[in-house]
C-alpha cells in the first residue's frame, strides 16, 4: 500500500467525469487499498479516485468514529436508485479544498447500487452522515465539488485561499 497524493483545487482535472469500471480485479484492489490508506493518513472520512488523479468511478470511506473499530467501505460503479424527498444539512469539508466548510444539503437518506471490493453486487440503505457522504463522493465520479452549491463568489474566494496557502506550503 502507499500514500497518494491529493489533487487539490484549482486543479482542472478534478472536474473530470470518472469512467466506469469494467472488472474489479487485484490492481483495481491495489488502488482501493491506497485510497484507503491516503484517505486514513489525510486524514478524512471518504475519498474517491479523481482525488488522487484515477478517473475511475472508485470510492472509498470510513464513517467510524476516532475511537471505534475501522469500518472501511468500498464502492465501485455506484449508482443513487433511491433518494428520500426530506433533506438533510451537513457542514461539509473535502480533502481536495482543505481548511474550508460549508453547510450543504443533501437528500436525508438513499439507496445505492454498487460492486464492493470482491466484486459482489451490494446495496448501501443510507441515512445520516453515511448518506451525505455516499452523495459527496459520487459527486466527485461526476466533476462536481461541494463548493460547486455555493455562489460564485463564495466558491471563487474558498478557492483563491486553498491555492495561495498550497503555494506557501510547497
Ligand atoms: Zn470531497
Amino acid at each position: 500500500m502507499a500514500i497518494r497524493p491529493i489533487i487539490t483545487v484549482p486543479d482542472p482535472f478534478l472536474k473530470t467525469v470518472s469512467e466506469p469500471v469494467g472488472k474489479v480485479d487485484d490492481a483495481l484492489r491495489a488502488l482501493m487499498d491506497d485510497m484507503l490508506e491516503t484517505m486514513y493518513d489525510a486524514p478524512g472520512i471518504g475519498l474517491a479516485a479523481i482525488q488522487v488523479g484515477v478517473p475511475r468511478r472508485v470510492i472509498v470511506m470510513d464513517i467510524a468514529g476516532q475511537d471505534d473499530e475501522p469500518e472501511p467501505r468500498y464502492f465501485v460503479n455506484p449508482v443513487i436508485e433511491w433518494a428520500s424527498e426530506d433533506l438533510a444539512v451537513y457542514n461539509e469539508g473535502c480533502l481536495s479544498v482543505p481548511e474550508h466548510y460549508a453547510e450543504i444539503e443533501r437528500p436525508a437518506r438513499c439507496h445505492v447500487r454498487h460492486l464492493d471490493y470482491d466484486g459482489t453486487e451490494q446495496l448501501l440503505e443510507a441515512d445520516g452522515l453515511l448518506a451525505t457522504c455516499i452523495q459527496h463522493e459520487m459527486d466527485h465520479l461526476e466533476g462536481i465539488l461541494f463548493i460547486d452549491y455555493l455562489s460564485s463568489l463564495k466558491r471563487n474566494m474558498i478557492v483563491k485561499k486553498v491555492a495561495k496557502a498550497d503555494r506557501v506550503s510547497a
